[in-house]
């Protein structure tokens, strides 16, 4: 099982062996939310989130496997990676609300049980990719008090999650993001764009289905608030979520629905040499 502590474990390795880390934030319990860079500190950037959603917990293992496999390949542009922007849900789906005494009783009646296997929001109950200042609360999922998945939070950007994410994708000011997902293969790129934005985001992101051999969706499909919905809104930039893994497997997921999954490692880089061609 790939929890926070085996990502920490990760951090000092890859740390040692020259990657740069860090972290953009704290949770709500105050776990870091680490990222990775690769590729050139100047110039054009991208960024690469995972683990958003508790539950899939495994796009984690994925995004710090893509740090593995692209830190000796040369890249055309700066990738920071962000594995896990959701620590304590993952905790919580992982080793339940005992890990959190301070919450766990109030953890418990939002749940309904003590089996936190199908958890999706952060701590305060709040579903951090509903949370996000992009026709927030408009989703059609969308829920108005705490709950495992689906509540929009207080206010836009109310988690500290959620403002983390903000603050450091306004202030590295990305070229395109993508946010990991489980599951349906699917690629999903559209938030009410029009004219050559459209047409640029649907061709990278058809470029991108091509590549995994999945779905290209399109429409947003009744989604809000979400981290790709707030970059194509608010940043007018590229944003896709990727959903891995077939739908052969359902929630709970572990790693072994990783297998069949290799080709998303190369993913990041070839985003980068396609963007870097468009641009040279
Ligand atoms: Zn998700």
């Amino acid at each position: 099982m790939y929890d926070y502590e085996a990502l920490r474990r990760d951090v000092c390795k890859l740390c040692k062996s020259g990657v740069e880390c860090g972290t953009i934030g704290r949770s709500v319990s105050g776990a870091h939310i680490v990222y990775f860079h690769l590729g050139p500190a100047s110039g054009a950037q991208m960024i690469v989130q995972g683990g958003i959603h508790a539950r899939e917990w495994v796009t984690s293992v994925l995004v710090t496997k893509q740090v593995e496999t692209l830190a000796r390949e040369k890249l055309p542009l700066g990738i920071y990676f962000l594995p896990m922007t959701n620590p304590d849900g993952a905790t919580l789906v992982q080793h339940g609300a005992g890990a959190f005494p301070e919450y766990a009783a109030s953890l418990k009646t939002v749940n309904g049980g003590e089996d936190f296997s199908m958890w999706k929001a952060n701590l305060r109950a709040v579903d951090l990719n509903c949370n996000f200042d992009a026709m927030w609360g408009k989703g059609e999922s969308n829920v108005t008090e705490p709950a495992p998945s689906s509540f929009i939070g207080y206010l836009p950007a109310s988690e500290p999650e959620t403002r983390a994410l903000v603050n450091f994708t306004r202030a590295v000011r990305p070229a395109i993001t993508v946010s990991y997902h489980a599951l349906g293969r699917e690629v999903y790129y559209e938030f009410g764009q029009t004219g050559e934005r459209l047409a640029r985001d649907r061709r990278i992101a058809g470029i991108a289905a091509d590549a995994l051999g999945y779905r290209l969706v399109h429409g947003d499909l009744g989604s809000a608030g979400g981290y790709k919905d707030w970059c194509v809104r608010e940043l007018g930039i590229p944003a896709l979520t990727i959903e891995i893994i077939s739908e052969r497997f359902s929630h709970p997921l572990d790693e072994s629905a990783l297998e069949g999954e290799e080709k998303n490692l190369w993913l990041p880089k070839l985003i980068a040499e396609m963007l870097k061609t468009k641009n040279s």
